[in-house]
């Protein structure tokens, strides 16, 4: 196919793509479907995972060698809602003007996802020297749950790939690290009476507000802990604290408060320490003494969002891959968090790497710029020539 082809044909699946409400409290079947029957019609198949409810979908598809090693081209299928915002047209209508696409969805990432569907002809048709994959998932924006799945299926079932490029947009830049995250909703439970006699109740805001009070102290401690040769800004773990609800009157004792807190990690700290710092501090400091005005008081903490940190490794071979097709030598880290830490951790080098700019993502009128996506064919054109090379893995050295 021609290049001007190639470009018409993404820009036309991504206006299907863009079609589907893929907001992630929505049901992916009805994209899923769509994209499984496009392959389908090429001759290539599609492996489902599905979420528990089994209204969700993770598509994983491998052109090329059933071999082991290749190429993961990643993407998440569902998008940020578009409550509250302003749009100058109906979202899930994409439209063009001046060199650009507007629609939720067309940078983060269903244009890099459309990119690799264009390319699918293409690949079917050079001589691959080993597979390249596509890894399609639900539910990123609600903290990479959906990913979880699909990376289990493959770590199971299938040759392990040799490393995965995530098209999230980059501007087509390397980025070989990212911050994690993990979120948390804490509900205290205390009794409630008439605010004149505070000895009948137990007040469950002046509970959370000590826990508040805590997360405060700890911010300072991680930020004086900061490493100094840190590539991440701000160059320490930050602290959430995102949401406060409680109480009802102010002349009532209040019974529920619930703050939602978390942290976005720097590679080197460590998620499951941070977490049990805050929960010792809760289960020592703050229940027994509200335990003591009554057993009916109590706190409890629940896990919102896990998103796995990206370590950056100029070493690896996701990192080597892309430098030798770009010919691009520097990579950066962003505080943003993606699907590469799960990759990562799963055993498969990753980077993000990936057309339009990630300003546009989440915004009303959210764009992207056609010569962002045509970089992105171009990219993916020079991957396929490297994968029907003779030994493509040499770039690789002897590992
Ligand atoms: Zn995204």
């Amino acid at each position: 196919m021609k290049r001007n082809d190639i470009i018409k044909t993404s820009i036309a699946i991504l206006n299907e793509l863009v079609g589907f409400d893929t907001t992630s409290r929505e049901s992916n079947l009805a994209i899923i479907e769509h994209i499984r029957s496009y392959l389908d019609n090429l001759g290539i198949e599609s492996r489902l995972t599905h979420d528990s409810t089994g209204t969700k979908a993770n598509l994983w598809a491998t052109i090329g060698p059933n071999s082991i090693g290749g190429v993961v081209l990643s993407g998440h299928l569902d998008v940020v809602p578009v409550d509250g915002q302003q749009w100058s047209h109906d979202p899930f209508d994409m439209r063009q003007s001046d060199g650009k696409l507007f629609g939720r969805g067309v940078v983060d990432m269903k244009g890099f996802i459309a990119v690799c569907l264009a390319m699918a002809p293409q690949m079917l048709k050079q001589d691959l020297q080993l597979p390249i994959h596509f890894a399609f998932s639900y539910d990123e924006e609600i903290g990479c749950v959906g990913v979880h799945g699909l990376l289990k299926d493959v770590v199971d079932n299938l040759p392990l790939p040799r490393a995965v490029i995530v098209g999230e947009p980059t501007s087509m830049k390397i980025i070989g690290g990212h911050k994690g995250s993990r979120s948390f909703r804490t509900t205290v439970k205390g009794v409630p009476a008439h605010s004149s006699d505070p000895r009948l109740g137990v007040n469950s805001i002046m509970a959370a507000a000590r826990i508040v009070t805590f997360l405060e102290s700890l911010q300072s401690e991680l930020s004086d802990n900061a490493d100094p040769n840190s590539p991440f800004d701000p160059p320490y773990t930050t602290i959430d604290l995102g949401i406060i609800n409680g109480g009802t009157a102010n002349n009532i004792i209040p019974e529920f408060t619930a703050i939602e807190w978390g942290y976005r990690l720097v590679p080197q700290d460590n998620a499951d320490d941070i977490q049990k710092r805050v929960i010792d501090f809760i289960d020592q400091e703050v229940t027994p003494p509200l335990k003591a005005q009554s057993i009916n008081a109590s706190v409890s903490t629940e896990i919102t969002n896990n998103m796995i940190a990206l370590i950056p490794d100029d070493q690896s071979p996701a990192e080597q891959l892309i430098r030798h097709i770009t010919g691009l030598n520097n990579s950066g880290v962003v505080s943003f968090g993606t699907e590469a830490g799960a990759f990562q951790h799963s055993g498969i080098p990753a980077v993000v790497f990936g057309p339009g700019s990630i300003k546009q993502a989440h915004q009303p009128d959210e764009f992207i710029e056609i010569t962002q996506l045509e970089e992105c064919i171009d990219f993916v054109g020079k991957l396929l020539n490297w994968a029907q090379q003779e030994n493509p893995d040499a770039i690789f050295g002897s590992d």
